[in-house]
């Protein structure tokens, strides 16, 4: 049931990687997941293009007034997984209006940090209109293994004042090598990668529930 978007209007910070692999980790525990690309980029529809036996259905949604169809459909799926836009502020917009979670994928820099503020005082504004929904938190995307968040990166997050999962997506050539043939770290034995989506997917139920 639940609508989740993720969101960043910056291209590269791992919307589509985490779209596609929390999608199949909810799908590897027995959730009905759809994937929405709302990105005429259409990115997400090339990696779902890519593999003919990909188990999950995928729908392209390429004007803003079609995301307003979107919690209809969602009745019919455990997980609605919005993969967000890059730039397009009325897709972007239109998707914090039906959405009940938004996670931002930002890398580890306080420039791409700061490059999110727009968005979160957008969610902030909504927020306020409607008790607090949507739920937004950050996701650290493509982080280096073996490696802590900077000081200014952890002063960066508390600014923005939205909170952070603890669980790092970090940045490893499975998850590219595996998009190309339209699947996830669930068609690897890459046992980090597939350690820290399911780290991040008990979080990310954790909080929803
Ligand atoms: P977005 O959807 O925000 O534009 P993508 O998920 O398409 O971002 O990622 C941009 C590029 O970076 C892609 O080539 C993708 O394969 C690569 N990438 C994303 N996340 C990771 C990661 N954790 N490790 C390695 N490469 C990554
Ligand atoms: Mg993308």
């Amino acid at each position: 049931m639940p609508i989740i978007s993720i969101l960043n209007p910056k291209g590269g910070s791992g919307k589509t990687t985490i779209t596609t692999n929390l999608a199949r980790s909810l799908h590897e525990r027995g959730h009905k997941v759809l994937i929405v690309d709302s990105d005429p980029q259409g990115s997400a529809r090339d990696w779902h293009a890519a593999n003919e036996e990909n188990p999950l259905p995928l729908v392209a949604l390429d004007r803003a007034n079609n995301v307003k169809s979107l919690p209809d459909v969602a009745a019919a799926y455990n997980f609605v997984m919005v993969d967000g836009a890059a730039k397009l502020e009325d897709m972007i917009a239109a998707s914090i209006k039906i959405t009940d979670f938004v996670f931002i994928p930002v890398t580890p820099s306080p420039y791409d940090l700061w490059a999110a503020s727009d968005l979160v005082e957008f969610i902030k504004a909504r927020q306020e209109v409607t008790d607090g929904k949507p739920a937004a938190r950050f996701i650290i995307s493509r982080a280096i293994a073996g490696t802590r968040l900077g000081d200014e990166i952890v002063t960066a997050l508390a600014e923005q004042g939205l909170g952070v999962f603890g669980t790092h997506i970090t940045q490893r050539q499975v998850y590219p090598q595996t998009a190309s043939e339209g699947g996830t770290v669930f068609d690897s034995k890459n046992a980090d990668a597939l350690a820290e989506v399911n780290a991040l997917t008990d979080e990310i139920l954790a909080f929803i529930d």
